[in-house]
């Protein structure tokens, strides 16, 4: 498909916009509007800079990123083969992705400056000297986990199944909601032998209340996309590290509740907008840092915001 230059994003919403949007308006600003065209040859710096900054990648992200492609892959295996992969398979598979984003990061600034899009650089390096040793052994353990984790799951083992039957995998989807394409991309589709359609997501982080309403909100993708009456739909969250499943039965009230909740975010989200119909964000100035500092020295835009921070990025580098 020809590449065909728009002015001004698409306006779409996801449940990671959202996240972006509470966490920080700059942050949200930067992701979705001011890294826009910033891979042109003659893009203006900041947007350049923010392009190439949103490209970056950090070990929990890049273990999540490397996991969900060995689920994928034990999935397809399980397709073909009918045969699951065990853990040692599974852990060897992340391992393998993980030291390639290192080997990237480490060596490979010069790249990442080039073609930021296509080679991994950890915020670990880019920022700084790379990881402590704590944070490198709770990866470490968090791979083998992990790896047990998916190897035992109870989605790989209903999959394994043959009555069930697999629908979707990693399938990137949209569905319109009150006039905005939604972005749904589920880990796992499918549906038992007893005719319920289970809709998985695999988590490599702790339990929190958010994960629900994502997991929900795929729920809602099924129903307005396929038709599916919100009874027959069950979401499981498998957490990896930990081998616990945590499953809810939908129904029209849950449902009703997400569409409320993405129109409201939705609402919000309009209101930084200087012309709605071209999506135009309002400027940058109207997009305030966030109050909540601590997470500035983990976001990929720190560069960006360094001087309204008054952070001194050598010193960044130096830690
Ligand atoms: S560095 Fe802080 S203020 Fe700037 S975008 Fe990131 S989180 Fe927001």
């Amino acid at each position: 498909m020809a590449y065909v230059r728009r002015e001004y994003p698409q306006w779409s919403w996801s449940f990671s916009r959202q996240q972006a949007f509470e966490s920080c308006r700059r942050m949200y600003y930067y992701q979705y509007y001011g890294s826009h065209n910033g891979w042109e040859r003659n893009a203006p710096p900041l947007a350049a800079a923010a392009y190439r900054l949103k490209q970056l990648t950090n070990l929990y992200t890049a273990l999540g990123d490397a996991v969900h492609q060995a689920a994928q892959l034990a999935v397809e295996r399980l397709g073909l083969q009918g045969r699951l992969m065990d853990a040692g398979e599974v852990e060897e598979f992340i391992r393998r992705k993980m030291r390639s984003v290192w080997q990237w990061s480490v060596g490979g600034r010069e790249q990442f400056f080039l073609r930021p899009k296509q080679v991994p650089m950890l915020h670990e390096f880019y920022y700084g000297k790379g990881p402590g040793q704590e944070l490198l052994d709770r990866i470490n353990d968090r791979i083998t986990r992990c790896a047990q984790g998916l190897a035992g799951s109870v989605t790989l083992k209903e999959l394994a199944d043959s009555t069930s039957e697999l629908l979707a995998c990693e399938q990137f989807d949209t569905f319109v909601l009150h006039h905005t394409q939604v972005y749904a991309v589920p880990d796992v589709m499918y549906r038992t032998s007893g005719g319920r359609l289970v809709i998985v997501d695999w988590k490599t982080g702790r339990q929190e209340d958010h994960n629900l309403e994502q997991v929900a909100l795929y729920g809602l993708y099924a129903h307005e996309k396929h038709n599916i009456p919100p009874e027959g739909i069950t979401v499981r969250l498998e957490y990896l590290e930990t081998g616990s499943c945590v499953e809810h039965s939908l129904n029209g009230e849950m449902l009703a509740e997400v569409r409320e909740q993405a129109q409201a975010s939705m609402a919000a989200m309009l209101a930084y907008l200087d012309d709605v119909d071209l999506n135009k964000a309002k400027p940058l100035r109207a997009f305030p840092l966030t109050d909540n500092r601590s997470q500035c020295l983990r976001c990929n835009f720190l560069e960006l915001c360094a001087g309204e921070l008054q952070v001194d990025l050598e010193a960044v580098s130096a830690r």
